[in-house]
């Protein structure tokens, strides 16, 4: 399993400047791993919405240390592609889960329950006419 320090060197050579430069969106994709050491760590990630997700949190660019912006989107798909040799999505991935009871398990939720309660039990809209009202509509 390749370390986040070899994709950034990868990156380095690929796109000009230093490994620091693309330390940080490496580490990013492969910090998982402290949940899952092994390869399934990469389905929360690796994926083209990861990718996507990489983006939206590094950023369209980086500057790298020559003073080149060099796209998120292309170090991500790097990194993604070296480690599984192309780019999966995540239906890929959550399509190998196996469905388990314990997934769906809803409980009713406190709207429902009061949407289906009894009428007498849910709180009147309208205030209850009082006896003026129906003197005042004869
Ligand atoms: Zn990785």
């Amino acid at each position: 399993m390749s370390h986040s320090y070899h994709h950034a060197v990868s990156s380095a050579k690929r796109y000009g400047g230093q490994p620091e430069d693309y330390q940080e969106i490496h580490s990013w994709f492969d910090e998982t791993k402290r949940i899952m050491a092994d390869a399934r760590h990469r389905a929360l990630r690796h994926h083209a919405e990861g990718i996507f997700l990489c983006e939206s949190i590094f950023g369209v660019t980086i500057t790298n240390s020559v003073g080149k912006k060099v796209p998120v989107r292309l170090i991500a798909e790097q990194h993604v592609t070296e480690d599984m040799g192309g780019i999966p999505s995540a239906v890929d991935w959550l399509r190998n889960i196996p469905l388990e009871q314990w997934m769906n398990r809803p409980q009713r939720l406190q709207v429902e329950i009061d949407l289906f309660a009894p009428v007498e039990a849910a709180p009147s809209l309208e205030p209850i006419p009082d006896e003026e009202f129906y003197k005042s509509a004869i």
